[in-house]
């Protein structure tokens, strides 16, 4: 029987980082839910569809897409028809189309049974806003991530500094607050915490106390499981 670890929670509570650590450490494969939802919003974007008004192009766009993901030593490489994104997907601008064609249930139900069949027999940590609600709800180790909106923004604008994406800190914490009511007013799959998943708040946890943490929780499931 595959093993899963599903975590949820908002942008930058280093659910990515997190994730990519443990699925090295642990051996599990890493799919990253986010980067399809951008893949597709690049994918729009290319066409010329930047509004939810298209909505019907969006949904068919999101039918016909082939995403794959690869691993190799050291990170996960997004391939969107075949060419790599992985570095396109990471702007402001695809971050916040993200957040609007993911709210479309069409897509959402397209992306769930994708990220379902990719896991299928495997042993998997998967990240997103709705992998604990939606996608696994029987998943065997769930987890919830948060930290406040401040210190969340905090991280994002030295992630983009570090990248040289502009922007004040005062524009990425207003991106990030509309982008976290988006994720959780939405009518399909809002983001929310699980029934049964274990909320980990990192405000004031560096990674590797947080890594420390998760790996104690699935560790423990691990060895229930094997009893
Ligand atoms: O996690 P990341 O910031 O890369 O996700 C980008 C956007 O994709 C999120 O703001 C959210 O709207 C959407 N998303 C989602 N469900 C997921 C993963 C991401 O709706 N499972």
């Amino acid at each position: 029987m595959a093993f899963v670890v599903a975590i949820d929670g908002p942008s930058g509570t280093g659910k990515g980082t997190i994730t990519k650590l443990i699925a090295k450490e642990m051996g599990l494969l890493n799919i990253d839910t986010g980067a399809m939802y951008r893949s597709l919003a690049l994918k729009c974007l290319k066409l010329g569809i930047n509004t939810l008004e298209e909505k019907e192009r969006i949904i068919e766009t999101a039918k016909n897409i082939n995403i794959e993901i690869q691993h190799n030593e050291e990170n996960q490489e997004i391939f969107l028809d075949g060419e790599n994104v992985t570095k396109d997907i990471r702007t402001k601008e695809i971050s916040a189309f993200s957040s609007l064609v993911s709210s479309i249930p069409e897509v959402r139900e397209t992306m769930v049974n994708m990220q379902r069949k990719m896991a299928q027999n495997k042993d998997i940590i998967m990240e997103g806003r709705d992998i604990t609600t939606v996608v696994f709800p029987n998943a065997d180790v769930k987890i919830y991530l948060d930290a406040s909106l401040e210190e969340r923004a905090k991280r994002r604008y030295k992630e983009n500094k570090e990248k040289g994406i502009q922007g004040t800190f005062e524009e990425t914490l207003k991106a990030m607050e509309k982008r976290d009511y988006d994720d959780t007013h939405r009518e399909v799959a809002p983001l929310r915490i699980a029934e049964g998943a274990v909320v980990i708040d990192t405000t004031k946890l560096t990674i590797e106390e947080v890594n420390k943490k998760v790996k104690e929780i699935i560790n423990e499931k691990y060895e229930n499981n094997s009893k």
